[in-house]
């Protein structure tokens, strides 16, 4: 591809199936990069252990293939990349952009926002410590969904980017492999908007461009709580795909007329991508599961 072509991507974490909300998410970043003749990358965030259900990653990846959402080149493990991780990290450290932490959650309970203790006391070389990443200024972005957003970086604050157990931190794993698969575009939910602006700050201290950004609005369910994996939402079923794929198109609304719902499922799917117009969900952060086509 050449230096402009779109390379995106779907990065899920392993912690359960595929259920609604994250085929909504898959399908999104899936049409906007066939929209733009684009790459559809995958890449698994295998990089926290305990949060991990065991199958997960497989269960996913048949679940899109399930679905025809096929990737363009091979997945990316995250689990396999610590060494790449941990390069970064200690060129981060040499170059005091970031410091070794000692605090325990203990003391940092009733804190938004780090206080910066080891920052201006570096803890004894011999201490066990997490590594976090210096902030500074303020980063903006024009996303392609929630239009400009801002943030002041001393009301986010010096973050986490290597756990004390030498786990690494999301936010590092996230910008080090997207530069590593090339990605300029990224599409994923409104919930990791706020993750954004450390990301931004990894990115700046790197010398990296960033991508461009496309937050698309998270299915919520009656209740009000996020479809997710943490509130253990359904594996959804692929025998059910017709359906769902409609009920996914309705949630980033794409309304086939009756015609083309008769359709098979991959002529669905392909019609989709030319009618794939994400300015339909400006500003909009949440869509109510009841406001969907029913699933039976
Ligand atoms: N792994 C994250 C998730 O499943 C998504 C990360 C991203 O798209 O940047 O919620």
């Amino acid at each position: 591809p050449g230096k402009d072509a779109y390379i995106g991507r779907f990065a899920p974490t392993p912690s359960g199936p595929l259920h609604f909300g994250s085929l909504v998410a898959a399908l999104a970043s899936y049409l906007d990069a066939k929209a733009h003749n684009g790459l559809w990358l995958m890449r698994i965030e295998d990089i926290d252990p305990p949060r991990e259900q065991p199958g997960a990653s497989d269960a996913i990846l048949q679940a899109l293939e399930a679905f025809e959402l096929f990737r363009d080149g091979k997945v990316m493990y995250q689990s396999q990349q610590n060494e790449r991780y941990q390069d970064q990290v200690d060129q981060l450290l040499d170059q005091g952009l970031a410091y070794r932490c000692q605090c325990s959650r203990k003391q940092l309970k009733g804190y938004t926002v780090y206080p910066n203790s080891c920052r201006k006391n570096p803890p004894p070389t011999d201490a066990e410590c997490a590594i976090r990443l210096k902030t500074d200024g303020s980063f903006s972005i024009e996303d392609r969904i929630q239009g400009h957003c801002q943030w002041p970086m001393d009301q986010v604050g010096d973050f986490i980017i290597q756990r004390r157990d030498k786990l690494f931190a999301y936010q590092l794993a996230v910008v080090l492999d997207d530069k590593e698969q090339g990605i300029n575009q990224v599409v994923r939910g409104y919930d990791i908007l706020e993750s954004t602006p450390r990301q931004l700050q990894l990115l700046k201290h790197l010398n990296l461009t960033p991508p461009a950004y496309a937050h698309i609005p998270v299915i919520v369910q009656a209740n009000g709580q996020k479809l997710s994996k943490q509130n253990l939402a359904p594996a959804i079923n692929s025998k059910e795909k017709h359906q769902l794929l409609l009920r996914a198109l309705a949630a980033l609304q794409v309304f086939p007329e009756q015609e083309i719902q008769a359709c098979a499922y991959s002529d669905i799917l392909h019609w989709a991508v030319s009618q794939w117009d994400p300015s339909r969900l400006a500003m909009k952060q949440e869509i109510p599961e009841a406001d969907l086509p029913s699933s039976t």
